[in-house]
C-alpha cells in the first residue's frame, strides 16, 4: 500500500460536474480516500509547495492561479498510488495530451499549461517534505 497526494486544482472546483466526475474515477481507480479537504491555498503555502519551480518562466502564473480559489486535497491509499494516480492524469501539458491520452484527467479536463486540472506527487520523498 502506497498513499500519494492529489489536488484538483482552482478552475475544476468552479464545475461541480467535472469534480464529480474526477471523484468517480478516483473511487473506481480502486482508491481509497484517506483524507479530503476543500481550501484555499495561502500565497506562503503556494510559493513554499512550488520552490523547485520558482526560477521557470510559469511561476508567477501558477501561484496565482493555485491562490484564485478553493482546490481539493486529497490523501490516496493504494498499491502503487503514486504511479497509478500520474497516469490517470496523463501528461503535464495540454498539447500533449491532446495527442497522447485525450482520455485522462488532463486530457478531459485540462485547459492549458498551467490550468491542467490536477495535481499528483512525484514521489514519497516529496510527500514526506513538501506536503505537510
Ligand atoms: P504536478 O507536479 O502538478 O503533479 P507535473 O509533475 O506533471 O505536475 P511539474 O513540472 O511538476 O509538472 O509542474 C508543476 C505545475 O506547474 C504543473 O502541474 C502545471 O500546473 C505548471 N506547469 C508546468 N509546466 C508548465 C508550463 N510549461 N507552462 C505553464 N505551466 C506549467
Ligand atoms: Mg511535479
Amino acid at each position: 500500500l502506497e498513499l500519494t497526494f492529489a489536488i484538483l486544482k482552482p478552475h475544476v472546483i468552479k464545475q461541480p460536474l467535472a469534480v464529480e466526475k474526477i471523484r468517480n474515477i478516483i473511487l473506481t481507480s480502486n482508491f481509497k480516500v484517506v483524507k479530503s479537504k476543500r481550501h484555499t491555498i495561502q500565497l506562503h503555502e503556494a510559493e513554499s509547495f512550488y520552490h523547485e519551480h520558482k526560477t521557470k518562466f510559469f511561476y508567477k502564473r501558477l501561484v496565482t492561479f493555485m491562490t484564485s480559489g478553493p482546490s481539493d486535497f486529497y490523501i490516496l491509499a493504494r498499491e502503487d498510488a503514486i504511479k497509478t494516480w500520474r497516469q490517470l492524469m496523463g501528461p503535464t501539458k495540454v498539447f500533449k495530451t491532446q495527442f497522447e491520452a485525450p482520455d485522462s484527467i488532463r486530457g478531459q479536463f485540462g485547459l492549458s499549461d498551467t490550468r491542467n486540472a490536477t495535481h499528483g506527487s512525484g514521489s514519497i520523498i516529496f510527500i514526506l517534505t513538501n506536503h505537510r
